[in-house]
């Protein structure tokens, strides 16, 4: 607490966090931006009170990470963000009322988007395969139940590549909601339980379509449980390994479309040219928005936002759209592609968003 205390303290007030915060651009608050949050979380962190418009603030942090890159003094803005989430937990103060909702939702149906457990398999286009494997395809709450032609896509894609993978009849929620918003606790014991079904079935590789599932599995697993003996990789880096010397494979389907970079591939993973040279190998003309890769901005649904201030959500995700030239968007996060089409369709703006690997079958039909 006191290193992550004395580099909140570090600030030296030079604003040029918030400059490139999405959150604050949209409320336009001052409240609202990251080096305001640095000092409620400073204020929190030495155990004074805080008000309700200060808890708000903390929770409309995307925890983005694009401040973390600007900051002169290097300060890591958005781990203090969360942390000072967890701090609020301790106290009784958060995580929100929504956010409870979804929490609970994947404690009693293991997702976290209210979805039939029954209705979990629907996007598989044949029977369940109980073929046994140690690399598993793990699709996530939005590709299993919002986004499903992300799911099916990648499953025929694997297929169609001859990947050997096993996929999970209840594979449950990656826990995410409750490490963003605060719920350590609940989180530890979540991931063990995850981590335990894994092994139980010998899992020693996971593909995910989500990079939000890919950072909980790789990175807020290993480090609340002290290490984790699966590896982790997401679609577009098994997809690009398989084509990278055989390109041809894919033939060629005429479109222009922009790529977004989600924040946890590019920024967090540093994953922004492989799905490029996926989708040009199979045709696409891209186009790029006019801040990309590893200094994209946020689609507005990371960090609980979405969960919590939907409003917020969708005015970040019409920000970006506006600066878009292409009807045509193509995404590697499901979650992202479902937030942009939210947005879309508020808006009545003529934009789609797609998930990738929907572009790489057609290539492979
Ligand atoms: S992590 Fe993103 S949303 Fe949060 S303060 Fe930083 S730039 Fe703003
Ligand atoms: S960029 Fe760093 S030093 Fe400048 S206001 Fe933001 S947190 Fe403070």
């Amino acid at each position: 607490m006191k290193q992550i205390l004395d580099q909140a303290k570090a600030c030296t007030e030079c604003e040029l966090c918030n400059e490139v915060c999405p959150s604050y651009w949209a409320t336009g608050e001052v409240l609202f931006s990251p080096m305001q949050r640095l000092k409620t979380a400073i204020k929190l962190f030495e155990g004074g009170e805080v008000s309700d418009r200060e808890i708000e603030s903390l929770y409309k942090c995307l925890t983005c990470m694009r401040c973390d890159q600007v900051c002169p003094e290097e300060i890591k803005i958005s781990p203090v963000v969360t942390k000072a989430r967890a701090e609020l937990c301790k106290r009784g103060l958060g995580p929100l009322v929504r956010h409870n909702k979804v929490i609970e939702g994947i404690l009693s149906k293991g997702n976290a988007v209210n979805g039939d457990p029954q209705k979990r398999l629907e996007w598989l286009p044949e029977e369940f395969p109980r073929n046994e494997s140690d690399t598993l395809l793990y699709m996530g709450c939005l590709a299993s139940y919002l986004v499903k032609d992300a799911a099916t896509s990648s499953y025929q894609v694997l297929k169609k590549l001859g990947v050997d993978f096993m996929i999970m009849e209840d594979e449950g929620c990656c826990g995410s909601i409750l490490f963003t918003t605060g719920r350590i606790d609940l989180a530890g014991e979540w991931s063990q339980k995850i981590v335990d079904r894994f092994k139980s079935l010998g899992i020693r590789r996971i593909i995910v379509t989500c990079p939000v599932c890919q950072e909980r599995f790789k990175h807020s697993y290993a480090e609340v449980l002290g290490g984790v003996d699966f590896s982790v990789y997401h679609m577009a880096e098994v997809i690009y390994d398989l084509l990278k010397d055989n390109p041809d494979l894919l033939t060629k389907v005429q479109r222009t479309m922009t790529y977004q970079d989600p924040c946890l591939l590019a920024r967090g993973e540093g994953i922004s040219e492989e799905p490029r040279r996926i989708l040009q190998w199979c045709g696409v003309e891209l186009k790029e928005m006019p801040v990309n890769r590893a200094e994209a901005t946020c689609c507005g649904a990371g960090g609980g936002v979405r969960s919590a201030y939907r409003d917020l959500a969708t005015k970040i995700a019409s920000n970006l759209l506006n600066t878009v030239e292409t009807e045509s968007i193509v995404s590697a996060c499901p979650f992202c592609t479902f937030n942009l089409n939210h947005a879309a369709e508020e808006g009545r703006m003529m934009k789609r968003s797609t998930y990738f690997t929907h572009i790489v079958l057609e290539s492979l039909m």
